[in-house]
């Protein structure tokens, strides 16, 4: 599926990176172009494409610090100078756009959903998002931004991908050394995704297209991302179990969403050597996808990969009565109480003295 990525704010432009860093690296030429929009300049310094910085005469350069009505005021304000931008990025290949932020912090929480409304008004093809849910440590405004942000973006997008940070979280890790192996892990699991419905010459078989992708997702809402991978055998025959457990763990344990397991649509991809890839084993694969997600709309094709590992890569659409996401609200909702409590009580250095925030409860 050819692409193009718009990353926003700090997590947005970081992952977007990474994003184009495996795309080139695998040689799979899914990623068209990509652009990283901040109001923070530091943090455009190491982005090695282009770049927009917005809300100069706002902030001057330094970010909005946290505050997501100020992301979405100064992405409103510069939106025309991101959109030209994009002009050239967005060619007549281009099958899907994907705006990626992190949804607890200012300039990504705020930014993305304007941008998202803006880019479904001009273009044809679908815009997606891919955002970053705070880890349930990360502090109270963290999950109040993403909690107002998780549901604009929703709406205004064709489908929001989400991945929670603490789904790939290690122990023994430093904060920024977390974010990197969470960053390779994402790019590695969407660029995947993304190269998956691209067209391959000289295999005829099962091979997904991204329309496949594009109809998995297509029921909106919101969508997770599951992969899973092992040793391959040399021949079909010794791999028809190992499908079958990679793709158990990628739904079980292996969602960039944790405990999403039922969704409307899903779109399952077996990557491999060509004829170390199980018809049988597949068939087997998709099935059992199928009753476990309880959706009649389980689409499946094969990735030919040259790899001496097989892998599973499953796309939930439609997710959003996980458990995850209820508990995820869940912990928004009582960050707001906290944060009205604090105001009621005169705390002004803990409250938001916000309106919006009754938006969550
Ligand atoms: P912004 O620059 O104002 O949009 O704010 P950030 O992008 O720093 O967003 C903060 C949120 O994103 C927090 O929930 C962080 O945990 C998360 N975050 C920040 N950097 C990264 C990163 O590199 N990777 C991941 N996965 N999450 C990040």
């Amino acid at each position: 599926m050819k692409t193009v990525l718009i990353g926003v704010g700090q997590a947005g432009g970081k992952l977007t990176r990474e994003l184009v860093d495996f795309d080139d690296r695998m040689e799979f030429g899914a990623v068209l172009d990509a652009v990283a929009v901040n109001s923070a300049k530091a943090d455009l310094q190491e982005i090695p494409f282009e770049t927009v910085l917005v809300g100069q005469d706002r902030v001057k350069g330094h970010g909005v610090g946290g505050d997501n009505e100020l992301g979405a005021d100064v992405m409103q304000s510069d939106k025309t100078e991101v959109l030209s931008a994009l002009d050239d990025s967005v060619s007549a290949e281009a099958e899907a756009i994907f705006v990626v932020a992190g949804l607890g912090g200012g300039t990504g929480s705020g930014g993305a959903p304007v941008l998202v409304k803006e880019l479904k008004r001009i273009y044809d093809v679908p815009v997606y998002a891919l955002g970053i849910l705070p880890g349930r440590n990360e502090g109270a405004m963290y999950q109040v931004n993403a909690g107002r942000s998780l549901k604009t973006v929703a709406r205004e997008a064709d489908s929001l991908l989400l991945v929670d940070n603490d789904a790939f979280r290690s122990s023994g890790e430093s904060l920024e050394q977390g974010f990197d192996a969470i960053n390779r892990a994402i790019a590695q699991r969407v660029g995947l995704l993304f190269a998956s419905g691209e067209a391959v010459e000289g295999v005829a078989e099962s091979v997904v297209d991204s329309s496949e992708v594009i109809n998995t997702l297509r029921s909106g809402g919101i969508a997770a991302l599951g992969y899973a991978a092992a040793e391959s055998a040399e021949d079909a025959e010794g791999n028809i179990n190992t499908v079958m457990s990679t793709t158990r763990r990628a739904l079980l344990t292996g969602t960039s969403l944790p405990e999403a397991s039922k969704a409307d649509s899903a779109l399952l991809v077996i990557a491999g050597e060509p004829d170390t890839i199980p018809r049988k084993g597949v068939e087997r694969a998709r099935r059992w996808v199928e009753e476990e997600t309880g959706s009649l709309q389980v689409r499946g094709g094969d990735f030919p990969l040259r790899s001496g590992r097989i892998a599973s890569l499953i796309l939930l659409g439609g997710v959003e009565r996980s458990d995850r996401l209820e508990a995820f609200m869940q912990r928004a909702k009582d960050a707001v109480k906290e944060a009205k409590e604090a105001e009621e009580r005169e705390d002004p250095a803990d409250a938001w003295s916000n309106d919006e925030l009754d938006d969550l409860i």
